[in-house]
């Protein structure tokens, strides 16, 4: 039996560890030059205007609703299968989160459903790339502008994915990526919201560090230590130390997302002919970076999803859920009154799926190990 294989892992090479030892031993440990110059490559990987670095992927989306005017009062659109960090969110502040149903192809949000949702109170949407495949932009896109509502996309999983050739990070209005090791790039932990628009960005860099202000023209009249606050803001920095990791990932990043899609097509061809599963799909207009691969069991399946987990689990394969839909938590269930059958979709996808390892450095044999183990768990042959 080999050791653990997780659902999945971080991929650190020399080049990566040699950045993070060189700012070690430079003057600058954090606010220093690299987070710009990761930032900037950043923003034109994803082809955006703007980057902005922060802690982690959840302060990505904390920033994003702050820097979008959302406050007590304000409703926003949130697909309830996601981490629950997307509604998490929108709580941090003080709006609600008003869940909606997920499309049963690609898993992301169903506009249809969206669209009855939308109220005077709705200010923005935010829209989750499920597994790496965009949402239906366009969709959305149609619906943001006729009711003047603002799109926020949850990337945590999608950073290099694209949707009618264009780059995730270049359609929302703000783009909200995670650096977290199972996450495309990492950084150990962080995050990055990326924009074209001006104004935002500098709500952002503020948000991030206390909401301090510094205009350069203040310094004549009151002293150069002079800056001001005037609207709250949190320590949500990034490190050098990150960001020179980040930057040297991201070098690499290309031939690690065709890494992925090479080890995604080898499921597909492996895997299509077991009649007890469905496999993910990838529309035409996608390319997706394939973040996890989430498998679902159906009518013909002789085995609980609980069986087969736990057999995978047993033959050290870390096999995962993603995710336990938003509205089950209890915390969602007190506040806003939630109950199992609201949405059937996220619900039935959850009963019945498991997602498969999914990383850069699995390896072939490893992936074979984990498809003829999921074979056996099946009680299917070949
Ligand atoms: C990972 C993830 C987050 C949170 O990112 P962190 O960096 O762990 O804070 C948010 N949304 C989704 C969909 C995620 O997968």
């Amino acid at each position: 039996m080999p050791k653990i294989i997780p659902y999945g892992h971080q991929s650190i090479d020399k080049s990566d560890i040699q950045a993070v030892v060189q700012v070690l031993k430079s003057d600058r440990i954090t606010q220093g030059p690299i987070i710009d110059k990761f930032e900037n490559a950043l923003a034109k990987f994803v082809g955006a205007k703007y980057a902005v670095c922060v802690s982690s992927g959840t302060a990505a989306l904390h920033a994003a609703c702050i820097a979008s005017g959302i406050e007590s009062g304000d409703e926003v659109i949130v697909p309830t299968l996601s981490f629950v960090a997307t509604a998490n969110c929108v709580l941090y502040c003080g709006a609600k989160p008003v869940l909606v149903d997920v499309y049963v192809d690609t898993l992301t949000i169903n506009a249809e459903e969206v669209a009855k949702k939308i109220t005077k109170k709705t200010k923005a949407i935010i829209a989750v790339d499920f597994a790496g495949h965009p949402a239906d932009w366009d969709k959305l896109r149609k619906l943001a502008q006729k009711h003047d509502l603002i799109l926020i996309d949850d990337a945590a999983h999608a950073l290099g994915s694209v949707y009618k050739e264009k780059s995730i990070g270049s359609i929302a209005g703000l783009t909200a990526f995670s650096f977290h090791p199972v996450k495309t790039i990492t950084t150990g932990e962080g995050g990055a919201i990326a924009t074209n628009s001006e104004a935002l960005y500098g709500r952002l860099k503020k948000f991030r560090h206390h909401g301090i202000e510094k205009d350069k023209k203040n310094d004549k009249k009151y002293g150069s230590w002079y800056y001001e606050i005037n609207n709250l803001g949190y320590n949500y920095r990034i490190t050098d130390l990150q960001a020179a990791l980040g930057l040297s990932q991201l070098k690499k990043i290309k031939k690690n997302i065709k890494v992925r899609r090479f080890l995604w097509n080898r499921y597909k061809e492996k895997l299509n002919n077991l009649k007890a599963i469905d496999l993910p799909i990838e529309k035409d207009n996608a390319i997706s970076a394939w973040h996890i691969y989430p498998i679902r069991l159906n009518n013909k399946a002789k085995k609980s999803r609980r069986e087969v987990f736990d057999f995978l689990r047993k033959a050290n394969i870390g096999v995962q859920v993603h995710y336990i839909p938003i509205h089950f938590h209890s915390l969602y269930k007190k506040l806003f009154g939630y109950a199992k059958g609201d949405f059937p979709v996220a619900e039935k996808y959850y009963e019945s799926a498991l997602s498969l390892p999914l990383y850069v450095s699995l390896s072939k044999q490893d992936q074979d190990y984990v498809i003829r183990k999921l074979k056996e768990s099946l009680y299917e042959e070949n």
